[in-house]
C-alpha cells in the first residue's frame, strides 16, 4: 500500500509529494514540528501537540498554516487512509519559501508550508524495547538554547543517538554544567523511593506532552514529584530511571553509563507508569 501524505492542502501518494528546495525548512531548519501517537486508530494528546505547535510557531513569529480543528481532521485523515492502527503523524511547519536563499525572513505573507505523514507501528505499545529496557550514555549537550522550541534542528540528538550506538547503548542523556537536561528525543527521570526527580521546564528542555501526563498520573498515584535539576552519579545511583516520549510512552531505563540500575530489569515504577499511561492514554484518545 503507497502511503498517502499530506502537502500545503492535498492528499498525495508519497512520492508525488513535492517541496521546493528554496524551503526554509530545508536551507535553515526553519520549521517546527510535532509527533503525535495512535493507538487503536485514534490519536494521543493531540490537543497538548496543538497547543505545543502553537507556541513553537508563536516563539518563531512563523504564521499558523490552519486552524486547529483542519489540522485535527488532516490528522484523522492520514491515520484512517493510511489504516494505522498503532503508530505516529509526523507534522511539520516551516516557514515557507519566497523563492530563493536569503537569512532575512520572507515577508509575513509568505505562506509557511505544512507536511504531515504517518508511520505505521504495528506493536508501538507492546514494544520489546520497553520490556528490556534502555541503555544509555551520557554527552554532552551543545545544542541551542531554546529547546523549549520544537524546531526540527535534530543533528545534534541525531549523533547523539548514533554516539550511543557505536557505544552499544540505545540512547543518550545530554548534560550541561554538571546536570542532565534530557534525552535525545526525550525527557529523563529517575525513581529513589517514593520520589521520582525529572529537570524543571524551562528554555533548557523540551515541555513534554507526555511528561505533563505522566507527572500528573504519578502525583495521582501518590508519588513524591521532585522537579529539580540532577546529575548523572544521582541517576546512577537510583534505584530505577526511565524516559518519556510521544513515540515511546515510557521507556525504563536500565543501564547508565555502563553502570546497572536495580536488577539491570525495567523498574516497578517505570512499569506501572508505562501501564498507567497506556491505558489512560487509550481512553482519552480522540
Ligand atoms: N525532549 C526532546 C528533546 C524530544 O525530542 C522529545 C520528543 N519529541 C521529548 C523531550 C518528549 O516530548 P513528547 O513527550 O512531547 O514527545
Amino acid at each position: 500500500m503507497t502511503r498517502t501524505v499530506y502537502v500545503n492542502g492535498d492528499y498525495l501518494p508519497e512520492d508525488e509529494a513535492k517541496i521546493s528546495i528554496f524551503d526554509r525548512g530545508f536551507l535553515m531548519a526553519d520549521a517546527v514540528y510535532e509527533v503525535t501517537s495512535v493507538l487503536d486508530g485514534k490519536l494521543i494528546d493531540f490537543e497538548g501537540h496543538a497547543v505545543r505547535l502553537k507556541r513553537s510557531l508563536d516563539e518563531l513569529d512563523m504564521a499558523e498554516p490552519c486552524s486547529k480543528d483542519e489540522l485535527l481532521e488532516i490528522h484523522r485523515k492520514l491515520v484512517e487512509l493510511n489504516e494505522i492502527d498503532e503508530g505516529l503523524v509526523y507534522l511539520q511547519v516551516t516557514r515557507g519559501s519566497d523563492g530563493d536563499r536569503d537569512f532575512v525572513f520572507p515577508s509575513a505573507e509568505t505562506p509557511p508550508s505544512i507536511v504531515l505523514f504517518t508511520q505505521n507501528k504495528p506493536g508501538l505499545a507492546d514494544s520489546p524495547a520497553a520490556q528490556k529496557g534502555a541503555k544509555v550514555i551520557s554527552i554532552e549537550d551543545i545544542r541551542w538554547g531554546r529547546r523549549d522550541i520544537k524546531t526540527v534542528q535534530l543533528l545534534y540528538p541525531s549523533m547523539g543517538k548514533m554516539m550511543a550506538k557505536k557505544a552499544g547503548a540505545d540512547d543518550a542523556w545530554m548534560v550541561e554544567d554538571g546536570f542532565v537536561t534530557e534525552g535525545t528525543s526525550n525527557n529523563a527521570y529517575f525513581v529513589k523511593g517514593n520520589k521520582i526527580v525529572t529537570r524543571p521546564l524551562s528554555n533548557d528542555i523540551l515541555h513534554g506532552i507526555t511528561r505533563a501526563a505522566v507527572l500528573r498520573l504519578a502525583d495521582e498515584l501518590q508519588f513524591e514529584i521532585e522537579e529539580r535539576k540532577f546529575t548523572i552519579d544521582e541517576a546512577k545511583q537510583a534505584d530505577e530511571a526511565f524516559t518519556t516520549s510521544a513515540s515511546a510512552f515510557v521507556m525504563p531505563v536500565i543501564e547508565i553509563d555502563g553502570a546497572q540500575l536495580g536488577d539491570g530489569t525495567p523498574g516497578p515504577v517505570a512499569k506501572r507508569l508505562r501501564e498507567i499511561y497506556l491505558e489512560e492514554s487509550r481512553k482519552t484518545a480522540i
